[in-house]
């Protein structure tokens, strides 16, 4: 049997740099490591360091700021889905296969209508044409990316990219690999508390704290992963420190970005080779 590859997404709020932290994640036991992505990034030379280390470059997180105007009309969605394709070539300069996109941002924002259709048909046809599958998380307003997948999930550059966090903090639970686990090429398995008022959706209760160090089923979420026949990469996506007005985040305060990395791989390996 192929050994378990782990993965995990830098920055986590520490202060060495990523070029700091690719080295470190391989010292840690890593077989990838993922990053964030926007104009600038000099992600190139992220993925010589990766490979100089022997490390896989999951994915590049695209950014989300502004992910709402895809859905409305008018120039604003029309240029940031533009933006959106530049990350598609930094991830060919990158060395990686995999993008990762929000579909939407904003608690409040529930009424997808078919304006996005066609800036999404752009990303996807551009993806396919560098060979860059696009990833699309669950996120806050699930019912966008529900939209996206209906429409879009025989494309062949379609993925899905499972926030277990997510799930658990804005999706009410649902079981979203039950809706688009067929099409997951990306993991970002992280812990938290569930909605601390359940009438009030907030990335307050996003922890991303590590799995096991929260209330999601870590059983559950292995099973439900191998039941799709899961054989990608584990990848965790966590943070260092408390969202504002939470204090889960303490037992964290003393380790190193090396420590914190080791006990990462540790609490993920726990559920997935048990
Ligand atoms: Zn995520």
């Amino acid at each position: 049997m192929e050994k378990n590859r782990y993965s995990i997404a830098l920055g986590m709020g520490f202060d060495e740099s990523i070029e700091e932290q690719i080295g470190l994640a391989a010292k840690a036991g890593y077989q990838a490591i993922a990053t964030d992505w926007k104009e600038g990034f000099d992600v190139a030379s992220w993925g010589r360091i990766a490979r100089d280390n022997g490390l896989e470059y999951n994915y590049l997180h695209a950014p989300f700021d502004a992910m709402h105007t895809v859905w409305e009309s008018g120039e604003a969605g029309d240029s940031y889905t533009d933006m959106l394709i530049r990350g598609l070539d930094a991830c060919v300069e990158a060395g990686t296969e995999n993008y990762v996109c929000h579909v939407i941002i904003g608690m409040d924002r529930h009424s997808p209508t078919p304006i996005a259709f066609p800036r999404i048909q752009r990303l996807l046809d551009e993806a396919a044409a560098r060979k860059v599958l696009v990833a699309f998380e669950n996120t806050e307003g699930l019912e966008y990316l529900d939209m996206v997948m209906k429409n879009f999930s025989q494309h062949p550059s379609c993925r899905f990219c499972w926030d277990t966090g997510h799930e658990l903090c804005y999706n009410h639970a649902q079981d979203v690999m039950a809706m688009f686990g067929d099409k997951l090429s990306i993991t970002h398995l992280d812990d938290n508390f569930g909605m601390t008022n359940p009438n009030v959706m907030t990335w307050h209760d996003d922890s991303h704290v590590m799995p096991g160090d929260g209330i999601a089923d870590w059983e559950g979420i292995v099973r439900r992963l191998h039941r799709h026949n899961f054989n990608g990469i584990y990848n965790l996506e966590l943070n260092r420190f408390s969202r504002p007005e939470r204090d889960t985040h303490a037992k964290y305060a003393s380790m190193s970005c090396l420590q914190f990395m080791q006990a990462a791989l540790e609490s993920i390996r726990r559920f997935v080779e048990q």
